[in-house]
Order: structure tokens, then C-alpha cells, then sequence
């Protein structure tokens, strides 16, 4: 049972899976990116956020930066996390546009 864990409201036990290395937690990057950065054929790029996915008809070919940097790519494979993967998609015209409307759910306070 691990306390950081329990929803405050909830009761029983399960198991969660943890990534740790000698005894203690490490981070994904620490896990993943760090292990893989010597490689010849991976650039890092730190401070640059993407802005969309750059199409040649169906087919991704690149993306575009919020600087408004297009860098080609002959794959590309968006993993931005679980909530902004599919803010990005929506912003490259992937999915209801209806979902980019800003406010949509906005509500006036009963008076
Ligand atoms: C507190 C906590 C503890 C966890 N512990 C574990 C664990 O021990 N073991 C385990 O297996 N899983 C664990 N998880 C789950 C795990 O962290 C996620 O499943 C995993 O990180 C998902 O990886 P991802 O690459 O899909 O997304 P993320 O790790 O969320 O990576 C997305 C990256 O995209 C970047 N990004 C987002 N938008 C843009 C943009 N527009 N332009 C450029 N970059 C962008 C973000 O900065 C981020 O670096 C934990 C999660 C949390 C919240």
C-alpha cells in the first residue's frame, strides 16, 4: 500500500506499477531519454514547443513550431501526452474542429 497514492474518499488496497531503479523512483526521462541520447540519429531540441503536424495529404510529413519553424520529418510520431497529443491533432485539423471552440462551455452565473 503506498499513501502518495489513495484517492482521499477511497477504500482497499491494489498494486501500481512504479518505475524504479536500485530501490528508487527515476523519472521517464531519466529511464528512457537519457539512456538513448548518444544516438547519431536522435537530435533533442529543449524549449520548443509544437504547434502542428504538417500534412501532404494524409500522410504527416513534418511539424510546425509555435516559433513558426517547419522541420521535415519522414516520420513522425506525436507523443505530447495525454492531454495536449490531442490539442496538437486538433490544431493540425485532426478531429472535430468544434473542440478548438474557446469557451464553449462557458456558462453565466445563475444570478
Ligand atoms: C505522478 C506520476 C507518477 C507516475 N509514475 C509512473 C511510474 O512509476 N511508472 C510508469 O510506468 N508510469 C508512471 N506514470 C505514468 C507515466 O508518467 C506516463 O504514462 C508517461 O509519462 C506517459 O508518457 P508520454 O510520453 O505519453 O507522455 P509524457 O510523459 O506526458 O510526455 C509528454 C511530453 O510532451 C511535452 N509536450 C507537451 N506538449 C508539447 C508541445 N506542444 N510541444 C512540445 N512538447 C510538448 C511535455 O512537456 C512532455 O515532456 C506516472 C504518472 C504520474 C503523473
Amino acid at each position: 500500500v503506498c499513501d502518495d497514492y489513495h484517492a482521499p474518499a477511497a477504500t482497499g488496497v491494489s498494486r501500481i506499477a512504479l518505475t524504479i531503479r536500485d530501490g528508487r523512483r527515476v523519472s521517464t526521462n531519466d529511464a528512457y531519454l537519457e539512456p538513448a541520447r548518444p544516438r547519431v540519429n536522435l537530435e533533442i531540441r529543449g524549449d520548443t514547443l509544437v504547434d502542428r503536424v504538417l500534412f501532404d495529404g494524409r500522410r504527416a510529413v513534418g511539424l510546425r513550431t509555435a516559433a513558426g519553424e517547419e522541420i521535415e520529418a519522414g516520420e513522425v510520431i506525436l507523443s505530447a501526452g495525454a492531454i495536449h497529443s490531442p490539442a496538437i491533432l486538433l490544431r493540425s485539423g485532426i478531429g472535430p474542429g468544434s473542440g478548438l471552440a474557446v469557451g464553449s462551455n462557458l456558462a453565466d452565473h445563475a444570478t
